[in-house]
């Protein structure tokens, strides 16, 4: 796309444009339009990227669009979200202090306009075929359409039709407004197709004013050419669509409608990324059969469930970077989307420590009572943050997996004989354990070498393999900590048409109820920390509060487990 740019700045072919108050226009003028009518998600930040980026880079600007023209299935609470959604992924669509926030329904009269035109100048025609005559008189791959028998219908029937179409004469489907192109044509979207339809139908900005809209094909051109869109940048499934959008605009320059140099459409392909499916049909399916919690769950990709899970703007615009845009279908593997997550919050999350799944360890050579000052650094590669501190008892919290009464070969943790260090603390030596009726290991036992302090001379004396994380069980917070899984167990769920609710994981979500370090009682919803060994969190920015604090796992630390 950019050398397309580079190749366009060169040739100067968007050079010396004004726009209607005589100001010159950036050479890239690009947009993102959006059909409100679901929450955006991956697919779409890709887009967004995209062309807000390419606007940034070559200093043109981005049109935030509506493409709202199908009033059954749009709503203002998409329009609200969908704008959220932009601004906090980071872009904005003012440029030189103008909004440039459009709805192709502010268009509705232009575009009305330009259909009357169209009947008058013979390029369309009123077609009263029944739905059915339609369908198959369009023919198919292998065989030529059939001239509907209204394709010679006059200009003047034609117009006054179209007009009591507008006048709410018909009722739905009655009449439809066809381009006249070529029914025999190889190309199936050049066989005439509908400019305009019948839709008795409220619309959410417009109201009842209108009672026939146009169709998305006649009226994506159209918003491009008004807006001065220099590079039109869509997905691959419309380039058959290319020619029908370069005849709309090249009918309505002919009729002095528009000049050169005209908009131009360029397609790339979707994003596919595994694990994910990015249809917003089959997102609302999850949604409405409660598969998840809602359009923001932490599993869900849309951009408000990856916000909630933690994602931030700068790992999703380092994704679409890096995946870059081609021309072939391909897939992407989920783990560069972690991957660049990681990368983002690597040098900013502070660490803290979380015990998921608590496990009580006894350090019987300490009193009750007695409590030593720990200290760990607030992050390992950037000392001027300072440190964080936290205090050890006689008795903490460790990971169940942190001790096993009989030790598989290779296991450097807890056993009874073998010494750990407790991260940031002191060397243990496992003593015993203690177990309830049926056998589980309820309680550890251990005593500590007071002189083996993490950070004092003594320490070094000491080589151990294991290391472990724990907090004291006087002073950890509880906190619900929920972890995240992929919603799906098939790389591609809805590939080739599979069913995609046949893969779903039944474990993509668990909640355990962690301890946390007492620093933690001051997270702000959206705060994001690594819990040691464990990961990224993210405390839920809808749920967390002070008091009851609640963790989502964002993902899992590259280094495996336990080591
Ligand atoms: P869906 O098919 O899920 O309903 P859509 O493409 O119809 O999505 P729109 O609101 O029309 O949704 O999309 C707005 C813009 O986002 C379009 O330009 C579209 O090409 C782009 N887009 C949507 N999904 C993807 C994707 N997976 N990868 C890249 N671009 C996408
Ligand atoms: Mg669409
Ligand atoms: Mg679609």
């Amino acid at each position: 796309m950019r050398s397309i740019i580079d190749n366009d700045l060169a040739r100067q072919t968007y050079a010396g444009r004004l726009d209607a108050d005589g100001q010159p226009l950036p050479q890239v003028i690009t947009r993102f339009p959006p059909e409100p009518n679901g929450y955006l998600h991956i697919g779409h930040a890709k887009s967004i990227c995209l062309n807000f980026g390419l606007a940034r880079d070559f200093e043109g600007r981005a049109h935030l669009r509506f493409d709202d023209t199908n009033p059954t299935r749009e709503e203002q609470e998409y329009v609200d979200t969908i704008l959220d959604s932009v601004t906090w992924l980071g872009f904005n669509w003012t440029a030189n202090g103008k909004e440039h926030l459009y709805y192709a329904s502010d268009y509705f009269e232009q575009l009305y306009q330009m259909a009357e035109y169209l009947i008058n100048a013979g390029h369309a025609y009123i077609d009263s075929q029944s739905a059915e005559d339609m369908a198959s008189n369009r023919g198919n791959f292998n065989e030529p359409g059939k001239d509907s028998p209204f394709r010679t219908r006059a200009a003047a029937e034609s117009l006054d039709l179209f007009r009591r179409m507008r006048a709410g004469e018909f009722v739905d489907g009655q009449h439809i407004l066809r381009a006249r192109i070529d029914m025999a044509s190889s190309n199936m979207n050049l066989r005439d197709p509908a400019l305009y339809r019948i839709r008795h139908a409220h619309h959410h900005r417009t109201g009842d004013a209108w009672c026939i809209y146009p169709m998305y094909d006649y009226t994506h051109p159209i918003s491009d050419a008004l807006e001065n869109i220099t590079h039109s940048i869509c997905t691959l499934e419309f380039q058959d669509h290319r020619p029908f959008y370069d005849w709309v605009l090249a009918r309505l320059a002919e009729g002095g409608f528009f000049t050169q140099p005209l908009p131009r459409q360029y397609e790339f392909a979707r994003l596919n990324l595994t694990y994910v499916i990015t249809s917003k049909r089959k997102l609302r399916q999850l949604v409405e059969d409660h598969i998840v919690d809602g359009w923001d769950d932490p599993r869900m990709p849309t951009i408000v469930g990856m916000r909630r899970r933690g994602f931030t703007p700068e790992s999703l615009q380092l994704f679409c970077e890096r995946t870059g845009v081609t021309k072939s279908d391909s897939w992407i593997d989920i783990g560069t989307l972690d991957g660049c997550l990681r990368e983002d919050l690597d040098p900013t999350a502070p660490r803290a420590t979380a015990v998921l799944r608590p496990l009580k360890l006894i350090i019987d050579n300490l009193s009750a009572g007695e409590v030593i000052a720990c200290q760990a650094p607030v992050h390992p590669h950037f000392p001027e943050r300072g440190n964080r501190s936290f205090p050890m008892s006689n008795a903490l919290w460790i990971e169940q997996e942190d001790f096993m009464e009989t030790p598989t070969k290779g296991y450097f943790r807890l056993f009874p004989g073998n010494k750990v260090r407790l991260r940031y603390g002191f060397v243990v030596e496992c003593t015993s354990c203690d177990k309830d009726a049926d056998g589980n290991v309820i309680a550890v036992h251990c005593t500590y070498f007071a002189d083996s302090k993490s950070g004092t001379e003594g320490s070094a004396n000491y080589k151990v393999k294991g290391n472990i994380h724990w907090v004291s069980a006087a002073h950890a917070l509880q906190a619900e900590v929920r972890l995240y899984e992929r919603l799906f167990t098939d790389p591609q769920p809805d590939a080739g048409g599979k069913d995609f609710m046949l893969a779903l994981n039944p474990n993509a979500k668990e909640v355990v109820h962690a301890w946390v370090e007492p620093g933690l009682a001051v997270a702000q919803p959206d705060d994001k920390y690594q819990f040691e060994r464990h990961g990224y969190f993210v405390a839920d920015r809808i749920d967390s509060c002070a008091g009851n604090l609640v963790f989502n796992r964002i993902t899992t630390l590259k280094d495996s487990w336990g080591k």
